[in-house]
């Protein structure tokens, strides 16, 4: 990418020259016959480098027509590039490890260092930064060290359309150690294509001297023949995703219509907490008109204490009542959960345990108040 330098840009000049002397073919000397100049940007300032190139001089050596580059360079930067090393890491640490996103990086590279690239620019020397990534994560030391301790691995393969019609990236996984091995986009999903990407993970599992454990996958054609064709005897599972989309619509709606009904039998709360209300209120005080619900329980609720022992066993019943009231609202209203944990299951179990205490309660009142006064209300409703 041909970069516009500032007319007035300093450049440290550097010679670079060819390490061997001599031409391996016939063993005479070599001899320089080209400079290429390669102008690039580092973290300490821009770098002018002069690569000297060498060439054996000799025409009838067969040698005599190659040109030799200065191994040195591509310690500061690759050919071509305008960017060093150094700069490379810097965008690829403050992209994937800090999080930036373009537009600050190229101000950071403005302010801090003077150097001015485009966005696009920016976003090449990124892509590069996560070739080599992959390139590292790939590299067969670092591999064989990661998967020191794993007697067998899983593997999984998917396959990701951005949008119809374009390549389909398919992506080898290993699960034991949770790494993407490699992907590949192709643009047939047809079985030979996909039989090549399975051949390949047979050739890392082999180096690595593991043995595949499972294979897991959507259940598709080209999945299903290409795995049991490379990986004979290995156990296939079939991802669970797409049945359990396919199969959550229809639950859901059915679901849906259940909670409705259920709905329509659990009726008359609103008409049980007005009861208890006028009933209070016409006991006790003039009370606000129609203010909300809540709000008129606390007024009661601030009110001073009857005297009268029976009033307070009134009052105690009345509390037990409203609670109820408000739980069975709120399970009626409740719709947390999904397919796996339906909200009408819960709803329908949570009114179960709201009837057995009901009646646990009322079984409770039935010798509770031959025998006792007023506490054993309160008491026994905590327990439902
Ligand atoms: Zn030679």
């Amino acid at each position: 990418m041909p970069y516009r330098w500032p007319a007035d840009t300093e450049f440290t000049r550097i010679e670079l020259a060819v390490e061997e002397q001599w031409c391996r073919t016939c063993g005479g000397a070599l001899t320089i016959c080209d400079h290429r100049y390669h102008r690039v940007f580092t973290l300490n300032g821009p770098l002018h480098l002069v690569c000297k190139l060498v060439h054996c001089p000799t025409r009838a050596c067969p040698a005599h027509p190659q040109t030799l580059s200065p191994e040195a360079e591509t310690a500061i930067t690759m050919p071509w590039w305008v960017l060093g090393w150094d700069v490379v890491w810097w965008l690829g640490q403050r992209r994937f490890a800090r999080h930036w996103s373009v537009g600050p990086i190229r101000a950071a590279l403005v302010d801090t260092y003077q150097i001015r690239l485009s966005a696009d620019a920016i976003e090449t020397y990124m892509h590069r930064y996560q070739q080599m990534l992959a390139a590292r994560r790939q590299a067969p030391g670092q591999l064989a060290a990661a998967y020191a301790d794993v007697e067998a691995v899983r593997l999984a393969i998917d396959g990701l359309q951005p949008e119809q019609g374009h390549e389909t990236l398919y992506v080898v996984r290993e699960l034991e150690r949770k790494r993407v091995w490699f992907a590949e986009p192709l643009l047939s999903s047809a079985t030979a294509e996909v039989q090549q990407l399975l051949v390949q993970a047979r050739m890392w599992a082999e180096q690595l001297g593991k043995r595949v454990r499972l294979w897991m996958s959507e259940k598709q054609d080209a999945f299903v023949r290409g795995i049991a064709a490379a990986f004979p005897g290995v156990p296939h599972r079939y991802g669970a995703h797409h049945f359990r989309r396919d199969v959550a619509k229809p639950v859901l709606e059915a679901e849906s219509r259940a909670k409705v009904k259920r709905r329509r039998t659990v009726r008359g709360v609103r008409a049980l907490e007005r009861e208890v209300v006028s009933a209070r209120r016409s006991t006790d005080l003039p009370g606000p008109a129609l203010a909300p619900m809540e709000e008129r329980r606390d007024t009661l609720k601030h009110v001073e204490e009857p005297q009268d022992p029976a009033a307070r066993v009134e009052e105690a019943t009345q509390d037990v009542v409203l609670d109820y009231c408000a739980a069975v609202r709120g399970l009626l209203n409740d719709d947390q959960g999904g397919p796996l944990h339906p909200p009408g299951l819960r709803m329908a179990e949570a009114l179960g345990e709201g009837q057995a205490s009901l009646q646990r309660n009322l079984e409770a009142k039935k010798g509770g108040l031959r025998t006792t006064d007023s506490c054993g209300w309160p008491e026994t409703s905590t327990g439902g």
